[in-house]
């Protein structure tokens, strides 16, 4: 690499000016939930806190149990979504009132994870899954930071780690393991359509007892996993976010393909700035050398 520091800060420049004098692009059509997707319906006023859901959940994805002792007796005790968990439940209290809360991958319409993952690993399935591939995730833990609900998890303890997530049990044939499991109907799966449609049925035959709202419905541009609270328990309660209806990769994309529009590919810009980066280090680095000969 022969270039001046001179000229690698001119295409610097050049490729800004170039990004503020694209023209604007159209923004991108958001990516909504389809009829006939699979999904999952959760109501917590159904549930018991049994924890079948997420046992089961274990056995089927090949998941170590987290074991915890106490006074001598081990405990499948489970904390919060993990490299361990791509399920967990929780439990709501306050005083006299509790309600459980089943957590995993909600399967976002239009799905940050997706939008930021540059490798395509995680992807969108033709039913409405957000599935994984291992084999060409880079482990750049964009996707991490991206998501609105903290799903994405990483397997730190090993030498080439990945992301650990529900897929809906896309390996199996039967469909999700925890709705198999569950005794109570809290947890259930079917298409969209079936799911929103059965939601709107419990809530119009017990108004006295649900929320009137369906969480996920248009929430985060819609998702695949419904969830529905009574009267007493609000969602923000449940843990669930106040996403907007919007979904966000729909903003971030308009406005990348606006600077990228006309002038650069994203990977060259990418190369540029990642020069730059280099080139700081090695300033830096110099200057550091300079000054201890000046010491000595
Ligand atoms: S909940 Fe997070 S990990 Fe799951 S699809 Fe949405 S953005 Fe991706
Ligand atoms: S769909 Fe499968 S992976 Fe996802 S929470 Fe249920 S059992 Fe776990
Ligand atoms: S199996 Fe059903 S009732 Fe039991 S904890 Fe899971 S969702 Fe609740």
């Amino acid at each position: 690499m022969n270039l001046s520091r001179r000229e690698w800060f001119r295409g610097l420049s050049a490729a800004g000016i170039a990004a503020v004098a694209a023209p604007a692009a159209h923004a991108r059509e958001a990516k909504t939930v389809h009829p006939e997707d699979v999904g999952m319906l959760y109501d917590s006023t159904r549930c018991v806190g049994c924890r079948a859901c997420t046992t089961r959940c274990k056995e089927v994805n090949g998941l170590p149990l987290d074991v915890v002792k106490t006074d001598g007796v081990a405990y499948n005790a489970p904390e919060d979504l993990s490299a361990s968990n791509k399920s967990i439940l929780k439990l709501y209290k306050n005083g006299e009132t509790e309600a459980f809360v089943k957590r995993q991958c909600m399967h976002c319409a239009d799905p940050a994870c997706v939008s930021v993952c540059m490798a395509g690993a995680l992807h969108k399935t033709q039913n409405g899954i957000v599935a994984y591939n291992k084999n060409v995730c880079v482990g750049c833990r964009y996707c991490q930071i991206a998501c609105a609900f903290d799903v994405p998890k990483f397997t730190w303890n090993e030498p080439l780690p990945l992301i650990v997530k529900c897929e809906m049990c896309r390996h199996r044939p039967e469909g999700p393991a925890c709705c198999e499991a569950c005794p109570r109907g809290a947890m259930t799966t079917g298409t969209m359509a079936g799911l929103t449609e059965e939601a709107h049925r419990r809530i119009g035959n017990d108004p006295d007892k649900y929320d009137p709202k369906i969480y996920g419905e248009h929430d985060g541009g819609g998702l695949h996993v419904l969830y529905l609270t009574s009267k007493a328990v609000s969602f923000e309660n449940l843990g669930l976010p106040d996403v907007p209806e919007q979904p966000i990769p729909q903003t971030s994309e308009t406005v990348q393909h606006t600077l990228y529009k006309g002038f650069v590919a994203p990977a060259a810009l990418f190369g540029l700035f990642t020069f730059a980066q280099y080139f700081n280090e090695r300033r830096r680095q110099a200057a550091e050398d300079a000054q201890r000969e000046n010491k000595s």
